[in-house]
């Protein structure tokens, strides 16, 4: 029954692609309309903005079109590659003028990737743009004004983007898939929108220990007789390696994800990687016998050394295991952290509630300086983390629920749970309408908002704004050189 259903999905998008097709060549967007352009048309277009994924965006005779790589102030000749009703792509082909923001990005693959949407816009304009992002959303879709100087004046406050010192090599976790070409083990990334992947020795925004432990395993692994996995085949053994580092102990895991238990040369390979990158304390294989581009699969043994890494952000100590969440920028994370402990403006005896906690870093955060910490998450494996992690912390002031905060906290706020503060860092979906509407009742005199989505952010502030002041929005640059925009919002009660 799925099957079939899956199948006559299958042949709908198929007829749907044909029907794009015939209206593309035939120079109309799909459903009939004329456009200005049609596939294949090489047109010169002036740059005027940027999209959060960091494509430029530009208009021919009033039809947008998208072109990745351009900046906006740059005019560029770049080639219609697919066109819709309202709006089309295009590759750069040539800069016709300049930006003079324009870099050239360090990394050699920076083109093929899609991992880093930004690496060719300089750092400090990276950082503008993402502040802009922030702002067009609370204008565009939240309908607050804006001061302009960002400092003063009327209207809200959206800080400058702080962003890192040295923005290069900072992530903590790699996920790198291996396969084989011409014979060889390659590792890297998947080619975007792909499953080709694409060898590389080195990623920039990756920390050097990643780079070092796969070079290794590329090495040796074909020596050994281990296997490269085949995808299309399914056959194979080595899947991913994956690395994770805590920057603070400079402890090392490495994960070997494998289509069964048994590896050939084990112990070698163990010693390899040992010998050759300093640091290594945990080695820990995981199964993952299916056909799936789900990486991890359900069973996981230590090979050697530890089960877990810790690392710190701030003062407060984390153990990380083979398939336990952590943020992977944890410099910028405690710029963040720090950023929300000063907007929850805690006395040390206050009632606080930290709505999807994932393993309770913010609740911990906030736990020193508080009188007690709610904290609620909807993966139960992550509530078992936050609740040995408050341990590994001898903090007994903090409660940890699994279950759904629009579900659990109207849950407290039966039980009589009043909060001073409730701090909110959702998915990029957003919150939930009834988590709002309860947060509204609640009243509680701050609300700070962590936020990985200005979108969904500003739609959320509009709902807020009926019983809270937008204070200010502080940007934080968690991810450099990608889209991604990451801020903390103060709002304070109305009348309090
Ligand atoms: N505050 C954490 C994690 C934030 S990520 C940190 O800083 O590390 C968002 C979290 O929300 C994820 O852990 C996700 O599992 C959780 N989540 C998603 N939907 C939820 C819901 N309806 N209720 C509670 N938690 C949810």
């Amino acid at each position: 029954m799925a099957k079939s259903n899956k199948k006559k999905r299958m042949k709908q998008t198929h007829q749907a692609k044909k029907a794009e097709n015939a209206a593309n060549k035939a120079n109309k967007a799909p459903g009939g309309q004329e456009l200005p352009v049609e596939v294949g048309q090489i047109v010169d277009v002036d740059i005027t903005g940027l999209t959060h994924e960091g494509a430029g965006v530009g208009r021919f005779e009033g039809y947008t079109l998208f072109i990745p790589q351009a900046l906006a102030g740059e005019r560029v000749r770049a080639q219609v590659e697919h066109v819709k009703k309202k709006y089309g792509f295009a590759r750069l082909l040539k800069i016709v003028k300049r930006a003079e923001h324009r870099t050239k990005p360090p990394c050699p693959v920076f083109d093929r990737c899609g991992g880093c949407s930004l690496q060719h816009l300089a750092y400090e304009e990276q950082l503008r743009h993402k502040r802009q992002i922030v702002i067009d959303n609370l204008e565009r879709i939240g309908g607050f004004a804006v001061a302009d100087d960002g400092t003063t004046g009327h209207g809200l406050v959206v800080h400058p983007t702080i962003g890192m010192n040295d923005p290069w090599r900072y992530r903590n976790k790699a996920q790198v898939p291996i396969g084989e070409q011409d014979g060889g083990l390659v590792g890297g990334f998947y080619a975007e929108r792909s499953h080709t992947i694409i060898d590389i020795d080195r990623c920039l925004i990756q920390h050097e220990a990643s780079d070092a432990v796969v070079a290794v395993v590329k090495r040796l692994a074909g020596r050994l007789g281990i296997q490269p996995y085949d995808e299309v085949r399914h056959t194979g053994l080595l899947r991913h390696v994956v690395t994770k580092v805590g920057v603070r102990t400079g402890e090392i895991m490495v994960v070997l994800i494998t289509t069964e238990t048994f590896i050939p040369n084990r112990d070698l390979l163990i010693e390899a990687i040992r010998r050759e990158v300093p640091g290594v304390t945990s080695i820990v294989q995981n199964i993952n016998p299916r056909r799936t581009n789900v990486i991890f699969g359900d069973q996981t043994y230590t090979l050697w050394g530890n089960d877990v890494i810790y690392d710190y952000i701030g003062p407060i100590k984390f153990a990380i295991s083979a398939r336990s969440f952590y943020q992977v920028n944890p410099l910028q994370t405690e710029v963040l952290y720090n950023k929300t402990l000063e907007y929850a403006g805690l006395t040390g005896s206050e009632t606080v509630i930290d709505a999807y906690c994932g393993i309770g870093t913010i609740s911990l955060f906030l736990a020193r300086k508080a009188g007690r910490v709610y904290g609620v998450e909807i993966v139960p494996e992550a509530i078992r983390d936050a609740r040995k992690n408050a341990e590994l912390n001898g903090l007994s002031n903090v409660t940890f629920e699994a279950g759904a905060a629009e579900e659990v906290i109207p849950a407290w706020k039966e039980q009589g749970i009043s909060p001073d503060v409730i701090v909110v860092d959702p998915p990029r979906k957003g919150c939930d309408e009834a988590l709002l509407t309860t947060i509204l009742q609640m009243r509680p005199q701050r609300v700070v908002y962590v936020s990985c989505n200005p979108s969904t952010l500003a739609r959320d502030l509009k709902v807020l704004a009926d019983g809270y002041v937008i204070k200010e929005v502080q940007p934080v640059d968690m991810f450099p050189h990608t889209g991604h925009v990451e801020c903390v919002i103060l709002m304070v009660r109305k009348g309090a």
